[in-house]
């Protein structure tokens, strides 16, 4: 097998500073568990508007189509605020989902044992939980056409917005949900509208025909979202894979975030159409943005990042042992004490900085 491939995209903010660390880790991998990466990094957001005058480069989305996985830091700050929307920072990131295809977005929502006090929820509801939102992002309610505010038939104004799915949009999202499902517990939960949305009994419908058809064996149950935000809330423990919609997916994946604590701790990955080798074409980043507010002051918490980089290993490097070995590694050093200031209560502490947390998780 050729080396696997790796483009990273530290983009602005404290996105470089978060992606040194990483680069540690890939640095230990090859040198302690001869893991090599072929890595190439090009620049993403403001740091590409600032040399190219574009925030994404034709060249640099050609690489990004070619490489196993992308891996990115964050993108945008204040500093390109007042650019015109078609360079701002945010669309070099957009043109990588859209071009990649990148229709299955997985947010984890994992808590740390030691970080179980940081939850809005009682720490029995939370500690150990494992479980992972996939929302399909490229269609739905934010792409359905017709779109629009205009006047209607009696002279008011009226907006719209349309749910739309087509079949294979949905079965592609499904199975992508069940494949998941099949390296972890093997259950998923789909969450529709069924009750009261077409979109949601064609959603229902295709999801549990590609379940008969090509995972029969993975165990497979329906909720409605409206109960299913209520579920997550009252025992998140009860799912392992959730599978949804666009709109949904944003808002439940935000509230299974929030189940675990901080910003500072909460990967993703965005899948698209399966490529040559077998394995989906792949983008890694954190789900925190560039925060501009900390950016240069060694103050960034590293382990969304580094967690990313750990989605990496299991699902675009097939290195699934490998990405519990660094997850236990993380796990290792917050239970140690360890603290970026992010993770401090309102009681204090002495936190450490980007550079010790990534030193430690290395040693660890
Ligand atoms: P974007 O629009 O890019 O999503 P945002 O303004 O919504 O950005 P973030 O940049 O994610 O949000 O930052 C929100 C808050 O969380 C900020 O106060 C920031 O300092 C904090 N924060 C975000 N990521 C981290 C991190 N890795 N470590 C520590 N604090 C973080
Ligand atoms: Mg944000």
């Amino acid at each position: 097998m050729s080396t696997p491939s790796l483009l990273i995209l530290a983009g602005d903010g404290i996105g470089p500073e978060v992606m040194t660390e990483v680069r540690k880790i890939i640095d230990w991998f090859g040198a302690k568990r001869d893991l090599a990466f072929d890595v190439s990094e090009d620049l993403v957001g403001g740091a590409a508007y600032d040399v190219h005058g574009v925030p994404l480069a034709d060249e640099t989305m050609a690489k990004a189509q070619e490489v196993d996985a992308v891996l990115l830091g964050a993108v945008g700050g204040p500093k390109y605020d007042d650019l015109d929307f078609s360079v701002k920072p945010e669309r070099g990131l957009l043109r990588l989902r859209k071009e990649m295809d990148l229709y299955s977005n997985l947010r984890p929502a994992q808590c740390f044992d030691a970080l179980a006090d940081f939850s809005s929820l009682k720490k029995d509801v939370v500690a150990g939980l494992d479980i992972m939102i996939v929302r399909e992002l490229t269609s739905g309610i934010y792409f359905g056409e017709p779109r629009g505010i205009s006047v209607n038939a009696s002279g008011e104004r009226e907006g719209v917005n349309t749910q739309r799915y087509t079949e294979s949009e949905i079965a592609r999202v499904a199975r992508s949900a069940f494949e998941l499902a099949k390296r972890r517990g093997n259950k998923v939960c789909s969450m529709e509208k069924a009750n009261v949305m077409e979109s949601g009994i064609l959603w229902r419908e295709i999801v549990q025909k590609v379940h008969d058809e090509e995972y029969p064996d993975v165990e497979l149950s329906h909720m409605y979202a409206d109960a299913g935000g209520m579920q997550l809330c009252r025992w998140p423990k009860q799912f392992d894979v959730i599978v949804t919609d666009n709109l949904f997916g944003d808002l439940l994946s935000d509230v299974a975030a929030m189940l675990t604590g901080s910003l500072g701790m909460l990967p993703s990955a965005s899948l698209g159409a399966p490529m040559e080798n077998g394995r989906p074409k792949a983008l890694y980043e954190p789900v925190h943005g560039s925060a501009p507010d900390i950016a240069g002051q060694g103050k960034a918490n590293p382990i969304a990042c580094i967690l990313s980089f750990a989605m990496a290993l299991r699902y675009s490097f097939d290195q699934g042992a490998e990405a519990d070995r660094l997850e236990k590694a993380v796990e290792k050093v917050l239970a140690d004490g360890l603290r970026t200031a992010d993770l401090m209560g309102p009681e204090g502490g002495s936190p450490v900085s980007t550079s010790a947390m990534g030193d430690a998780i290395v040693a660890a």
